[in-house]
């Protein structure tokens, strides 16, 4: 049985201007899924995080759990625990990872909660360990993909929404960061990975929804895909 969503949204459309860059649609991520969004460039999967979030002009509805969330208040969003890691992935160059970190769970009060994520995230990574001091801006990509998602989950992230995590870096760094974000899943985080390199996010997604010109063509699960040359092979190569 699938499990019960712990996001989903129901004709959800996004425009900027007068771009319609995502068509009204509907997606569920269950509790505790890792459900990756497939599609080429501009196919608006961007657009789909943001909308999620309330980053974005949007129309339609976003349910949490229960409640459906506000509408176009990112930081009501972001309370309720779901948490962006935004292509380019948003860090403060300039400042040290430490301090990254430590903006990652600004709003938490508990010094001994906030300990226990820091030491958490540190585990996950322990690349960031030796690089605590070291300027953000100054660390290979994949280091700082890795301070983008330890930055997210020190805010206790109830689902993390990923932007092309892969973007940009060596196959075995993606591999690194890939193989992290699966163990989360496995402990319980609901997950959307955006990619356009496929191979790697079917590797580790429950389900699929392939995007194309703003619009969800395709809802696959990933054991489908490799098993035959449909539509998705588009998204394959
Ligand atoms: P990519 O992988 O290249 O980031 P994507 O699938 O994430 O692609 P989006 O970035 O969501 O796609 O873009 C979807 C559409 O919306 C595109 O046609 C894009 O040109 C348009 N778009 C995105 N951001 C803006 C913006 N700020 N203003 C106007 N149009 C935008």
């Amino acid at each position: 049985a699938a499990p019960a969503p712990i996001l989903a949204a129901t004709g959800l459309s996004a425009r900027y201007g007068h771009v319609q860059a995502l068509h009204p649609l509907d997606i569920r991520i269950g509790e505790g899924e890792l459900v990756a969004v497939l599609g080429p460039n501009g196919a608006g999967k961007s657009t789909l995080l943001r909308a999620l979030m309330g980053l974005v002009s949007n129309a339609g509805e976003v349910r949490f759990r229960d409640a459906p969330l506000p509408r176009q208040d990112v930081v009501a969003v972001a309370s309720r625990g779901i948490v962006l890691v935004p292509e380019g992935r948003g860090i403060f160059g300039p400042m040290s990872v430490a301090d990254n970190l430590e903006l990652g769970a600004y709003r938490l009060r508990d010094k001994s909660e906030f300990a226990r994520r820091r030491e958490r995230v540190l585990t996950l990574f322990p690349r960031l360990k030796e690089r605590l001091g070291q300027i953000a801006g100054s660390m290979s990509g994949g280091e700082q993909q890795m301070l983008a998602i330890g930055r997210a989950l020190m805010a206790g992230p109830k689902v993390l929404l990923l932007d092309e995590p892969s973007l940009g870096l060596a196959p075995r760094v993606t591999d690194e960061i890939l193989e992290t974000l699966g163990l989360l899943n496995r402990e319980g985080l609901a997950i959307v990975l955006v990619e356009q390199k496929a191979p790697l996010a079917l590797k580790l997604a429950a389900r699929v929804y392939l995007l194309s010109l703003g619009r969800i063509v395709a809802e696959l699960d990933p054991r489908d895909i490799t098993s035959h040359d449909d539509l998705a092979q588009h998204y394959l190569s």
